[in-house]
């Protein structure tokens, strides 16, 4: 996937300085190899890269981040920037404010109608009426109005002779005597792009005039959904894209072609059959999915606003020397600390967003070690080995812990003094052999 064709080439750009038009190269490729894999279109993939390198070129890179950080980063924004750099909200300024549903079927119109209707009950106060106005299947009344009883929606709808937009027309009317303040309309789809179909909904835009015209589309569908997406925006000039199906393992690939070749916002993406499983689109999230690499640049701006340079170098010397001592693991804690909340960290690291939620992390994990730590005398924060029984009961006494939690401390300090020395001869060694 993504992820790991990008891990690959980023490695070439490890160690290097300074990101430059050589070291770039072999990766812009992989990139725009990636994104085609993803889904997105051949045009949109060749236009991108090109921006990622005028991006990167000549970028310093800090000390702190490696330039395949700073690269990811520099594609995940332009990649958030494709797709609008902002969440884009519903226009439900009116009184009466209609919001007509399109797309093929099966594309999860019904369900989505469903979902919005839930949504803006729940979170922003409307009352909202659902009309099932696709009258050629009756099953497909059924399943609003099964939907409407569970999330607890009135649906209208009618069996008769009317056509669609007569139907549209009276629903609104009812509407209205009934003070609310939302109407969606849910209308029929047919297997594949149809004249007819598209003059029936154009017709009924016509006679509604809505606010807000949605495209559905399935994002498992790949291509397709780009030619499907161009052609209902010919017809109907939507405003706005919902992204459906996305509980699969669907990059999502067809958003970033779509939004760029209709350049319409995305508006919601949904996933799931549960009526609760839909979401206001949001672009960096999305530029998350596709890259597939959890939070990694979230880490790299963090990293990148709060990391001294200095203390990082004269870090690595002093593990490098072993002479690694209470201060400096102060200072690291301190850092760690200023870099936001630690279950946050870890849960940003690519894997570990799952996990998190199983260990338990206690944010004040580091209060303990912090008070054991002030309770030493300079002379023993730089040199632990003298820590002897008798200054080990003072410490405990003054930082109001027990011995066997300073104890617990000098083990653990002295398995990460080892660990930090493993590391820095790790990463001498993968310096030395760096490329083949
Ligand atoms: P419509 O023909 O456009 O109205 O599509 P439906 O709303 O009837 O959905 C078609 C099928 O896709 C149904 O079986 C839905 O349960 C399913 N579906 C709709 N949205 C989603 C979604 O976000 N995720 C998943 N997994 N299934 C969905
Ligand atoms: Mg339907």
């Amino acid at each position: 996937n993504l992820t790991d064709k990008l891990e690959r080439s980023l490695k070439l750009l490890k160690g290097e300085g300074k990101i430059t038009e050589i070291n770039v190269a072999e990766t812009l490729k992989d990139i725009r190899k990636s994104l085609l894999d993803a889904d997105v279109n051949y045009k949109i993939a060749k236009s991108f890269t090109n921006t990622v390198k005028e991006k990167a070129l000549g970028q310093n890179v800090l000390g702190s981040i490696k330039p395949g950080e700073l690269m990811v980063k520099i594609v995940h924004d332009e990649l958030s920037n494709l797709m609008g750099s902002n969440a884009s909200e519903l226009n439900l300024s009116n009184k009466l404010s209609i919001i007509l549903i399109s797309g093929l079927q099966g594309s999860g119109k019904t369900t989505f109608c469903s979902k919005l209707a839930k949504m803006l009950k729940d979170k922003k106060n409307k009352n909202p009426l659902l009309v099932a106005d696709d009258i050629y299947r009756p099953a497909a009344i059924d399943q609003l109005k099964i939907l409407g009883k569970q999330i607890d929606v009135t649906v209208y709808s009618e069996l008769n002779n009317k056509s669609s937009i007569q139907i549209a027309q009276s629903a609104i009317k009812q509407a209205k005597q009934d003070k609310n303040d939302v109407v969606i309309i849910d209308t029929a789809g047919r297997l594949a792009v149809d004249q007819r179909m598209m003059e029936e909904i154009a017709s009924i835009k016509k006679a509604i005039n809505p606010d807000e015209i949605l495209f559905v589309v399935d994002s498992m569908t790949g291509q397709d959904a780009v030619n499907t997406a161009k052609e209902f925006n010919n017809r109907l000039d939507f405003s706005g894209i919902v992204l459906t199906k996305l509980d699969g393992d669907t990059r999502g690939g067809a958003a970033l072609s779509i939004r760029a070749v209709v350049n319409k916002p995305i508006k919601f993406v949904s996933r799931g059959e549960k009526m609760e499983s839909i979401d206001i689109f949001h672009p960096k999230r999305m530029a998350d999915r596709i890259l597939g690499m959890g939070d990694i640049v979230s880490l790299v701006e963090k990293a990148q606003e709060q990391y001294n340079e200095g203390l990082a170098r004269r870090l690595k010397k002093r593990i490098a020397k072993n002479q690694f001592d209470f201060d400096d693991f102060l200072i690291q804690i301190q850092q760690i600390k200023k870099m936001g909340n630690l279950r946050d960290l870890i849960s940003m690291l690519p894997g570990m967003g799952k996990m998190v939620k199983e260990i338990d992390v206690d944010d004040n994990a580091f209060k303990k070690i912090e008070e054991i730590i002030y309770s030493m005398t300079p002379t023993e924060r730089a040199n632990p080995s003298i820590l002897n029984s008798s200054r080990k009961s003072r410490i405990a006494k003054g930082s109001g812990k027990k011995i066997s939690e300073v104890n617990q401390l000098l083990k653990q300090f002295e398995q990460i003094r080892k660990m930090m020395k493993t590391m820095t001869i790790q990463k001498s060694l993968n310096k030395t052999f760096r490329r083949k």
